[in-house]
């Protein structure tokens, strides 16, 4: 395994509450493998690969990350990420570990991301989205990582831009046998892009295994919900789009036993219960947290 997530817990202190965005999390990412975390907004999934590269302040961090590979990010606003004041190729020369090697791997990582080299000398306001973030991609290569962290990273993107953006990942990822852990609350990119998938809620992951089995049989209402809420381009036109009633709490209040209860149209009265764990457990399903 190139890097184990092993029982990550991340809590803060907020004004004397303890929110604990991230509890328990355990997932692996194998040699070259392409790894999803899926989930809806405020699930714990961007906190949990801030903590797994070292980036979180000021909070109390347990559990361990076994192994040490060399992890680059590409976060989901590259107008956010990239200095505005500063020309793209110097930005991409801050990751690399001298004059030297920036001279070689500007033009290089440029060329892998299909930007000329003269891009280089622009500055990022002179750039479409889309070559922004391929910028950010080159950013991250000229750190040479064998693990690409993707947080989201065409959220910001309209649809064409963001297929051309994630199939350059998968195919600089292929060519430079890197690792892709992408972070995503889309699954039809979870379908498309990775072979294992995580799906987390509320700070916990609730169902996890082989992409194609978890989506083709979920087992997890939270999975199945998410799952629904795609929208079908073969279903009648005027049948309403599906959701998942409520929203994610917030984590200084997540509910007592399963966290999904308040939401899941499946819960039963013990699903509430302080002893929910042992239930779980009992109910012979550990990687599906659920007990139905
Ligand atoms: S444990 Fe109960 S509430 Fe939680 S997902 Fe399963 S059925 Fe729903």
């Amino acid at each position: 395994m190139l890097l184990s997530v092993e029982h990550l817990r991340v809590a803060f202190r907020v004004e004397g509450r303890l929110s604990v965005p991230v509890r328990d999390v355990s997932f692996g990412i194998p040699e070259n493998g392409r790894v999803a975390l899926v989930g809806e907004s405020g699930c714990g999934k961007s906190l949990t690969a801030l903590a797994i590269g070292g980036l979180v302040d000021r909070a109390e961090i347990t559990g361990n990350v076994v192994g040490a590979p060399r992890i680059a990010y590409v976060f989901q606003n590259p107008m956010q990420s990239l200095n505005p004041v500063m020309r793209v190729g110097a930005q991409i020369a801050e990751g690399c570990a001298s004059a030297a090697v920036a001279r070689r791997r500007v033009p290089e990582t440029l060329a892998a991301v299909g930007l000329d080299e003269g891009a280089a000398r622009k500055f990022p306001c002179e750039l479409s989205g889309g070559q922004q973030q391929r910028v950010m991609i080159a950013m991250a290569l000229a750190q040479e990582p064998n693990l690409l962290i993707a947080d989201e990273p065409t959220t910001a993107l309209d649809v064409t831009t963001q297929k051309e953006v994630l199939d350059l990942i998968a195919r600089v990822a292929d060519s430079r046998g890197m690792a892709v852990l992408l972070i995503t609350h889309n699954l039809g990119l979870v379908a498309r892009y990775s072979t294992f998938v995580n799906v987390m809620y509320a700070g916990e992951i609730v169902e996890c295994g082989e992409t194609r089995a978890v989506l083709s049989a979920p087992h997890h209402p939270y999975t199945q919900g998410l799952l629904a809420a795609v929208p079908r381009l073969d279903a009648p036109k005027d049948a309403p789009l599906a959701d998942m009633p409520g929203t994610v709490p917030p984590p200084t209040d997540w509910p007592s036993g399963c966290s999904f209860h308040p939401r899941c149209p499946k819960a039963r009265p013990e699903c509430a219960s302080k002893d929910f764990n042992i239930l779980w457990k009992m109910s012979g399903s550990p990687p599906t947290r659920c007990i139905a």
